[in-house]
């Protein structure tokens, strides 16, 4: 498999008249098919939703792409829940699964309608205490131990902070269900970044159980399971990517297996993706600026880490397209770098890539989620701005650069202090 960028060298050319590098560019086209496609996946599902998980790609226009396909917002703050409302997202298109919450942040997602998902059993009195119970009311379950998929494990529920034991889980519905509580749903987030067909349907088949182990102890019966987010893509060129058509499968053979002969075949199935649904329609565009040869060749690129931060924060692999040198022979070894005076600014390290001359456009890939959104401002270092690349192939900007009266606005009326 080789990963072919979603704009030509002389796109990219073209755009960077207008919009110097760095920036982060959008599919307009990438993400409605494939929205389209996790719905088809479902349709199997009457009550089908995803909640696109905003922390993703926390940009107004990529939410509305997202809302004319139908999806909601899922909500971890106050302010994605403000952007959510601010894009005309309203009751029930709103999810609000948080932790550690603010009571506040409690009592905006009820003014603004979201669905509030609670990561615990002690967050019912303070939900109560903050703007009272509401009628729907979702609870996050945490297995502990490991999670496996076969004999492999995918991750480490046990030592993650978030959801609730099963006893608590349990006895959460009963509190609510006591409370008033008239619509139930059941959360869990299991492993993330998943490249495995069998993510979701093994995580469905741990929550249907428990949804049958809720109504049978409690009398509750659950309306809808978010299975959240977790379906992950390939960021090297190697793997594979996820199915959905054949997740979405998988989840049905479940659903009717456990969930039919329980009479909880009317439960709505939800998902909360962020990455599956953006990452691989984002790149960061940077031009190489400078070269440098001491006991290793680098590459120096006028974006950072600040702009893509994956990189530097977990060593994570993005790839690199040199755009224009598609077909030329990767022969030369290379650390590509930022300008932070951090050894990790790294967005490659000895990477094989063509010779690369100054002024070539790198295209980084996977960057459409959970990449502009972790940007700082280390070493006074600005955000890029954000472009869409439309259906009918013009070009948006969604979002401007940053500039250094941004930067500065916090300080405004301190400069005279001391
Ligand atoms: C981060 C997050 C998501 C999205 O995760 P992806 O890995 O981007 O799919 C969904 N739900 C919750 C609660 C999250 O914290």
């Amino acid at each position: 498999m080789t990963k072919k960028p979603f704009i030509t060298k002389e796109q990219a050319t073209e755009i960077i008249k207008q919009f110097p590098t760095p920036f982060h560019i959008y599919d307009e086209k990438g993400i409605r098919e494939n929205a389209r496609n996790l719905n088809k996946a479902f349709s199997w599902n009457k009550g089908f939703r995803e909640y696109f998980a905003v922390k993703a790609t926390p940009t107004p226009a990529i939410l509305k792409i997202l809302k004319e396909e139908g999806c909601g917002t899922d909500c971890s703050s106050y302010s994605e829940l403000l952007m959510s409302k601010k894009c005309g997202f309203e009751a029930p298109y709103i999810m609000f699964s948080s932790n550690d919450t603010p009571s506040e942040e409690f009592a905006f997602a009820r003014e603004v309608g979201a669905i509030i998902n609670l990561d615990d059993i002690t967050h019912i009195e303070i939900l109560e205490k903050s703007c009272g119970i509401p009628e729907t009311v979702c609870c996050r379950y945490n297995p502990g131990g490991t999670f496996s998929i076969s004999t492999t494990i995918m991750d480490n529920p046990g030592d993650a902070k978030y959801g609730m034991t099963k006893p608590q889980i349990i006895e959460a519905y009963r509190q609510l269900k006591e409370k008033g509580v008239k619509k139930f749903g059941l959360h869990a987030f299991l492993a993330s970044n998943t490249v495995s067909n069998e993510y979701y349907p093994t995580l469905a088949k741990i929550l249907f159980e428990l949804a049958v182990e809720v109504k049978n102890e409690t009398g509750v019966e659950i309306s809808f399971i978010n299975l959240s987010g977790g379906v992950g893509v390939p960021y090297t060129p190697d793997k594979e990517p996820n199915d959905i058509f054949v997740i979405g499968e998988g989840v049905h053979k479940v659903f009717d297996e456990v969930l039919v002969p329980a009479g909880l075949g009317d439960i709505s199935i939800y998902t909360e993706l962020g990455r599956y649904m953006l990452a691989p329609f984002g790149h960061l565009v940077t031009t190489a600026i400078r070269k440098k040869h001491i006991y290793k060749e680098y590459i120096g690129v006028d974006a950072c880490a600040v702009n893509l931060m994956r990189p530097a924060m977990y060593g994570a692999y993005h790839h690199i397209t040199v755009l224009g040198k598609e077909n030329a022979p990767c022969d030369h070894k290379y650390d590509i770098t930022g300008s932070l005076c951090e050894n990790n600014d790294k967005f490659a390290v000895d990477r094989m890539l063509p010779e690369i001359d100054i002024g070539d456009i790198l295209v980084i890939h996977d960057t459409g989620a959970h990449g502009f959104a972790m940007g700082y401002n280390y070493n006074g270092k600005l955000k890029s701005a954000e472009i869409l690349l439309r259906e009918d192939g013009s070009i948006l900007e969604i979002r401007r650069a940053e500039t250094v009266d941004d930067y500065f606005a916090t300080l405004d009326g301190y400069w005279d202090v001391l």
